[in-house]
C-alpha cells in the first residue's frame, strides 16, 4: 500500500518537475531574450536616434556660423576699421530673422567689441567670467567650437553657441562669429520618446548633474541621489558607452549611457522593468497552474487505470478460470470469515468435499477439452443447488469443496444429496455427444476442537468412503470412519 503511495507520489514529482523544468527554462529564455533585446537594442537604438538629431541639429548652425566666418562683408568691415556699427549690426539681424536663430553675434578682437543683433554689447573682458569662451576661442586652433551656455536661471532652457573663428584674407585672426540655437528638437524628442516608449531620458554632466531632461520638474537633480544607480556613477563616466541595470523602488531598470562629445555631457536612456516581462511572469504562473492541475488529472487517471488492473489481478489470484469457482489461494480468508460468522451466530459450518467418479475415463473417451466443458457445466449444476452463501472452491483437478455456513449435519448432507442426484440426472450435450457423469461426497460437519485442516481432512475421509462404497453417494463423517 505504501509502496504504491510511494510511487504515485514520485510520479507526480516527476511530473511537475518536468513541467516546472520546461516552464522555467521558457520563462529564462524570454526574459534573457527581453533582457537583451532592451539592452543590446532598444536603448542603443534610442540613443543612436537621439544622438543623430542632435548633430542635425547642430549641423545648422554650423553652417550658417561657417558662412557668416567667410563673408567678404563682414570681413572688410573690420578690416576698414569697424566705422558704422550699425552695418554689422543690421547684417547680424538678418542673419538672425532669416535662419530663425536665437541669437548672432561677433566680438572684434581688435576692439573687444561685442556685436550682436540688437546691437553693441559691453566689451568682452578677460576679467569677466562670461566672457571666458571668447578667449577661449581666440587661442583655439581649429575653425570653431560647440558651446552649450546653459541658463543659470532657467536650467531647462539651454543654448548651443557656435563660436567660429574669422580671418583676414591673410589668414590673420580678427574675431569670432556665430549664431545660437535652442535645441527644441531635442527637447521634443526626448518628450516623445518619454511619452511614447516610457523611457526617461536626460543627459548629466561630467559630475553626474542632469543637465537637461524632457521634463520639467526631475525628480534627481543629481544622479548621485538615486541609490540604485549613483554606484554605476563612475563606469557611465568612464567609457564612452555602457549598458547598465539597477534596481530603483523594487523595479528594474535598464540604463544605456553614451558620451556626447560635442557638449561633453553624457546621454541618459533608461527604461523600466516592462510589461513585456510582467506579461513572462504572468504566463509562467498560468503555465505552472495548467501544469499542476494537468498533473493531477493525469495522475488520477493513472490511478483509477491502475486500481482496475490492480481489481482484475485480484480476481485472478483468487478464482480459477475454467471453472470460476474460487480457488484454494483464496480459502484460507474466506474459511476464517465463515467460521468467525459461525461462531457468532452459533450456528454449525459444514463442508461438502466432491469428486467426480472415473473422471480420468471421460477424459480419455472423449478428450481433455471435453473434460473441461464437463467440469465446467457440473459447477454451474452445483453452484444452482446449493445457497448464494455457499461457497464453491476447485480444491483440485476434478475435485470440488463446498463450505455451508449455518448448516448442521442433516442439512449438509440434505444438500449434498441434492447437489449429487441434480448432476446423477445432468446429460451434458457437447460436440454431439450427450455426457453423463456422477460424483460421489464426503460431509463433515466442524465440531468445536476442529481447526481448517481437520475440516478439509475429515470430509476427505467421507469422501474415501463413499468411494470405496461404490460411488455416486454421499458418506457423512463419524468419528468412526478415522
Ligand atoms: P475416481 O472415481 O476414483 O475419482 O476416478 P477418477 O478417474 O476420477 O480418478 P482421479 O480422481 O484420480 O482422476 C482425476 C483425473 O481428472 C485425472 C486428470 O487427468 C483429470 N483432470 C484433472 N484436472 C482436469 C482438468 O482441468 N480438465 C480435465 N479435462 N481433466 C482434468
Ligand atoms: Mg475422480
Ligand atoms: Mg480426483
Amino acid at each position: 500500500m505504501w509502496n504504491r503511495k510511494l510511487r504515485f507520489i514520485l510520479l507526480i514529482v516527476l511530473l511537475m518537475s518536468g513541467f516546472l523544468f520546461i516552464s522555467l527554462v521558457s520563462y529564462y529564455t524570454a526574459n534573457e531574450s527581453i533582457r537583451t533585446q532592451i539592452a543590446k537594442s532598444t536603448l542603443p537604438l534610442t540613443s543612436d536616434n537621439i544622438y543623430s538629431e542632435i548633430q542635425r541639429d547642430l549641423l545648422r548652425p554650423i553652417f550658417i556660423s561657417s558662412m557668416m566666418a567667410k563673408d567678404t562683408f563682414v570681413r572688410d568691415w573690420v578690416i576698414n576699421g569697424e566705422e558704422d556699427g550699425t552695418a554689422i549690426v543690421k547684417y547680424l539681424n538678418e542673419v538672425q530673422l532669416h535662419y530663425g536663430t536665437v541669437t548672432s553675434f561677433f566680438v572684434s578682437d581688435k576692439t573687444r567689441h561685442y556685436y550682436h543683433s540688437t546691437g553693441i554689447l559691453k566689451p568682452v573682458s578677460v576679467l569677466d567670467k562670461q566672457d571666458d569662451w571668447y578667449f577661449r576661442v581666440q587661442k583655439m586652433t581649429s575653425d570653431y567650437e560647440i558651446n552649450v551656455d546653459v541658463d543659470t536661471a532657467n536650467r531647462m532652457s539651454f543654448t548651443i553657441f557656435i563660436n567660429y573663428r574669422v580671418y583676414d584674407y591673410d589668414g590673420s585672426y580678427i574675431g569670432a562669429i556665430g549664431v545660437g540655437l535652442a535645441v527644441n528638437a531635442v527637447q521634443k524628442l526626448i518628450e516623445n520618446y518619454k511619452n511614447r516608449y516610457n523611457r526617461e531620458i536626460y543627459f548629466i554632466d561630467k559630475n553626474g548633474e542632469i543637465v537637461l531632461s524632457g521634463v520639467v520638474n526631475n525628480t534627481h537633480i543629481n544622479i548621485h541621489q538615486n541609490p540604485g544607480l549613483s554606484e554605476f556613477l563612475p563606469q557611465i563616466l568612464d567609457t564612452t558607452t555602457n549598458s547598465i541595470e539597477y534596481e530603483e523602488d523594487g523595479q528594474k531598470h535598464y540604463l544605456n549611457s553614451r558620451f556626447v562629445p560635442e557638449f561633453d555631457w553624457y546621454l541618459i536612456v533608461a527604461q523600466k522593468e516592462n510589461e513585456a516581462e510582467q506579461r513572462i511572469e504572468n504566463t509562467l504562473i498560468l503555465n505552472l497552474s495548467v501544469s499542476f492541475v494537468i498533473s493531477l488529472i493525469l495522475v488520477a487517471f493513472v490511478h483509477l487505470i491502475i486500481s482496475g488492473y490492480q481489481r482484475k489481478l485480484e480476481t485472478m489470484a483468487t478464482t480459477d478460470k475454467l471453472t470460476g469457482c474460487a480457488n484454494r489461494q483464496i480459502f484460507d480468508a474466506l474459511f476464517k470469515q465463515a467460521h468467525a460468522q459461525s461462531k457468532r451466530t452459533q450456528t454449525s459450518l459444514s463442508a461438502l468435499m466432491l469428486d467426480i467418479d472415473y473422471f480420468k475415463k471421460i477424459n480419455d473417451t472423449y478428450g481433455h477439452p471435453t473434460g473441461d466443458v464437463v467440469l465446467k457445466t457440473l459447477v454451474q449444476d452445483v453452484k444452482s443447488n446449493i445457497r448464494e452463501s455457499d461457497i464453491i472452491f476447485r480444491w483440485g483437478g476434478e475435485e470440488f469443496l463446498i463450505l455451508l455456513p449455518e448448516s448442521g449435519k442433516d442439512e449438509a448432507y440434505k444438500t449434498a444429496e441434492i447437489v449429487r442426484k441434480s448432476i446423477e440426472n445432468l446429460i451434458i450435450t457437447f460436440a454431439g455427444k450427450s455426457i453423463s457423469v456422477t460424483i460421489s461426497i464426503g460431509v463433515k460437519t466442524m465440531l468445536t476442537d476442529d481447526t481448517q485442516e481437520t475440516l478439509f481432512e475429515d470430509a476427505d475421509k467421507a469422501l474415501y468412503l463413499a468411494k470405496k462404497k461404490g460411488r455416486n453417494r454421499t458418506e457423512v463423517y463419524h468419528d468412526s470412519a478415522k
